[in-house]
């Protein structure tokens, strides 16, 4: 039987929701290590991935994304899309030492 790659892949979500709660791990692209594919975009189902804005560098052409890390529900898709179908550039970090290492606070 062929392995199915797409094995742990969630579905597209119909609409953007929003987060409710205080999560317990947020999403991080590492950016040097981000082709830029977006294939990550549609499936976060609070939609806050978006490419950095194109002054951030003078390469490469297409721009990593990067995640506005208070909306992030710490749901883990994007992490699993990103492993399972193009590059592995999402590390999920709990929210204490994100705050810590981002001096931002996560709401
Ligand atoms: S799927 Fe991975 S490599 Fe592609 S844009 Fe998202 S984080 Fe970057
Ligand atoms: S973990 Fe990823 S997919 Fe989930 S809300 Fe955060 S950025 Fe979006």
């Amino acid at each position: 039987m062929a392995y199915n790659y797409f094995k742990g892949i969630p579905e597209l979500p119909e609409y953007a929701r929003e987060k409710q709660k205080r999560p317990k791990l947020i999403a991080v692209v590492d950016e040097d290590n981000c082709t830029g594919c977006q294939a990550c975009v549609p499936f976060c189902p609070v939609d806050c991935i978006e490419p950095v804005s194109n002054e951030k560098y003078e390469f490469p052409i297409i721009p990593p994304v990067q995640v506005r890390h208070n909306e992030c529900t710490g749901c883990q898709v994007c992490a699993r899309v990103c492993t399972k179908m193009t590059w592995d550039a999402i590390r999920m970090l709990g929210t204490e030492t994100f705050e810590d290492n981002y001096t931002m606070k996560i709401d």
